[in-house]
C-alpha cells in the first residue's frame, strides 16, 4: 500500500500540459505541426510515463522525461513522411521505395496538371464532356497495336475489372503452373474470387497442355487467362501452351483469351540484354484479345493499369460500372501521357528505369570509381573500395536475369558492423538505402539519380563527424 502512495505522489509531480507547451523546445514544432498535434504527441508521452511510474520502474517524473519521450516523435512528424530517398541497393523497381522514378517530361506534366484546371473530361473542340482515357488512348493503340485501350489505376484493379466486367458469374481458366503470388499480396484466385468469376485451374505446376485447356471448357466458360508469373521462375521439366496455340483453341470455342501480363514492357528488351519478355504488342499479335499491364515496372511511368486489346471488349468494360471506382487521377494521367510520349518519339532512354537498366558495365565502372573517389577525401582511404556487385531488374520482372553492376563498397569497423551503418545511413535527412554483403556496405551506383552522388557524400560527412 504504502509503495502505491508513493507512486501515487510521483505521479502528481508530472508537468501539467499547459507548462510543456509553453517550453521553447515548441517552438519550431509549433510552427509546423501545430497546437493540437504537438498536444497529442506531450499527451501520449505523458501516458506512457505514468505507466512505466505506476510499474514501479526508476523514472523521473520531470518535463525532461516527457521530452526525452516526445522530442523524437515531434522531429520525425514535423520532417513530412514521404520522403525522398537516395536509391542505392541496384534494384531498378523497387516497390518499396516506389518502383519507377518518372522522367523529367512527365514530373513537369504531373505538376501542370495538379496546380492548373486542365481538359481532363473536356472536348475543346465541343465545348463538351469528353473522356479522361482519350488522352492516352490513341498513342496505347499506336505503341501496341491494340484496337482499343483504357486505364486504371494499377495492375491489379485492370486485372479486376478484366475479370468482373468479361467473366463474372463464368469459369475462367488457369494453368496451375502461373497460380502465383506477386509481391504485396496479390494473388490470381483472390481476384479471382472478388471479381465474381469462377477460377478452374488446369495441369501441374510445372507442365500444362493445350488439351487440358480443351477438355476443362463447359458451356459456363468465359475465358482462357495467362498470367505473367513475375518473379517466379520453374527450371528443368517445364511446358507452357504457346499463345498462338490458346488464342486459336480460344476462337474455335467462342472464348475470350485474356492475358495478364503484369510489367508492361512496351518495346523489346534484347538489345538491354534482357531476353524474353513479351511486350504488349507481341501478346495482342500473337492472339490475346485483351492484355493488363503495370505503368511503374518496365514500362517507366506512374501507377497506373492499362487494358489494350479488341475494341469490342474495351468497349464493355468502358461502360462498366466498376471503372469509376478505379478511375485514375489526373497527375497519374498527365504522367502518363508524357511518358508514352516519350516512347512515341523514340526518346524512351529519357525515361530513368530504361536508363538505368540500359547502363554498362563500362559507365557503371566509371561512376562508382568517381564515387569512391570522393568518399575516399571524406572517410579514410582504407576502408573505402570498388567492387563488383550484381544488380537487380526488380519488379517481378526477369526474376533470373544477372544485372551485372558495380557498387562503392564501405567497411567502417569504427562503426560496427554494416547493418548499423545502414541503419546510420537511414536516419540522416535524405535517407540513403544501401545493401550489404557480409560486413561490407554496397552503395550501387546503377540506380543513383543526378544529385545522389553529392546527397551520398553528405551522408557520409555527416556519418564521419559522428553525427
Ligand atoms: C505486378 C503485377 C501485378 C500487380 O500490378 P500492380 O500495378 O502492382 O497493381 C499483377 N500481375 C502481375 C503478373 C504482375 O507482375
Amino acid at each position: 500500500m504504502k509503495a502505491q502512495t508513493a507512486e501515487k505522489n510521483r505521479l502528481r509531480s508530472l508537468p501539467a500540459m499547459d507548462c510543456l507547451l509553453g517550453m521553447p523546445d515548441m517552438d519550431p514544432f509549433l510552427e509546423n505541426l501545430g497546437r493540437e498535434a504537438i498536444k497529442t504527441v506531450l499527451g501520449e508521452a505523458m501516458d506512457s510515463l505514468r505507466k512505466k511510474i505506476l510499474a514501479g520502474e526508476d523514472v523521473e517524473p520531470s518535463a525532461e522525461s516527457v521530452l526525452k519521450l516526445a522530442l523524437p516523435v515531434l522531429a520525425a512528424r514535423s520532417g513530412g513522411s514521404l520522403r525522398p530517398v537516395v536509391n542505392a541497393t541496384g534494384v531498378v523497381i523497387h516497390t518499396n521505395l516506389g518502383r519507377s522514378c518518372l522522367a523529367p517530361e512527365a514530373g513537369k506534366a504531373v505538376l501542370a496538371a495538379a496546380e492548373r484546371y486542365s481538359t481532363l473530361e473536356y472536348d475543346l473542340s465541343e465545348g463538351k464532356r469528353g473522356h479522361r482515357s482519350d488522352h492516352v488512348e490513341w498513342i496505347l493503340r499506336e505503341i501496341t497495336g491494340a484496337e482499343a485501350g483504357i486505364v486504371v489505376n494499377n495492375n491489379a484493379g485492370a486485372v479486376l475489372l478484366m475479370l468482373a466486367g468479361l467473366c463474372s458469374g463464368k469459369e475462367v481458366i488457369v494453368s496451375r503452373g502461373e497460380l502465383v503470388e506477386i509481391g504485396g499480396s496479390f494473388r490470381i484466385p483472390d481476384i479471382m474470387a472478388f471479381s465474381g468469376a469462377r477460377l478452374v485451374e488446369v495441369g501441374s505446376t510445372n507442365r500444362t497442355h493445350l488439351k487440358d485447356y480443351g477438355n476443362a471448357i463447359t458451356e459456363n466458360t468465359a475465358a482462357l487467362l495467362k498470367v505473367h508469373p513475375s518473379n517466379f521462375r520453374m527450371e528443368g521439366f517445364t511446358s507452357a501452351v504457346p499463345r498462338e496455340d490458346l488464342a486459336a483453341l480460344a476462337k474455335e470455342r467462342g472464348l475470350l483469351f485474356l492475358e495478364d501480363l503484369g510489367s508492361g514492357t512496351l518495346i523489346d528488351m534484347a538489345p538491354f540484354g534482357l531476353k524474353g519478355e513479351p511486350t504488349v504488342s507481341s501478346c495482342l499479335k500473337a492472339g490475346v484479345d485483351l492484355v493488363t499491364f503495370s505503368g511503374d515496372k518496365m514500362l517507366g511511368g506512374p501507377q497506373i493499369g492499362g487494358l489494350a486489346g479488341k475494341k469490342e471488349i474495351v468497349d464493355r468494360l468502358r461502360i462498366y460500372p466498376l471503372l469509376r471506382a478505379l478511375r485514375v487521377d489526373k497527375m497519374t494521367l498527365a504522367a502518363f501521357e508524357a511518358t508514352l510520349r516519350l516512347y512515341l518519339s523514340g526518346k524512351h532512354l529519357r525515361i530513368p528505369t530504361l536508363a538505368m537498366l540500359k547502363e554498362t558495365g563500362d559507365s557503371l565502372r566509371r561512376k562508382a570509381r568517381r564515387l569512391s573517389d570522393r568518399l575516399k577525401k571524406i572517410l579514410p582511404a582504407d576502408t573505402v573500395s570498388l567492387v563488383e556487385a550484381d544488380d537487380a531488374v526488380g519488379g517481378g520482372a526477369f526474376p533470373a536475369e544477372r544485372l551485372p553492376g558495380w557498387a562503392v563498397g564501405i567497411v567502417m569497423d569504427s562503426l560496427g558492423s554494416a547493418g548499423s551503418v545502414l541503419s546510420l545511413l537511414r536516419s540522416l535527412p535524405v535517407p540513403v538505402i544501401a545493401g550489404a554483403r557480409d560486413n561490407m556496405v554496397l552503395l550501387h551506383v546503377r540506380t543513383l539519380l543526378p544529385g545522389d552522388e553529392e546527397r551520398i557524400c553528405d551522408a557520409f560527412r555527416a556519418v564521419a563527424s559522428g553525427r
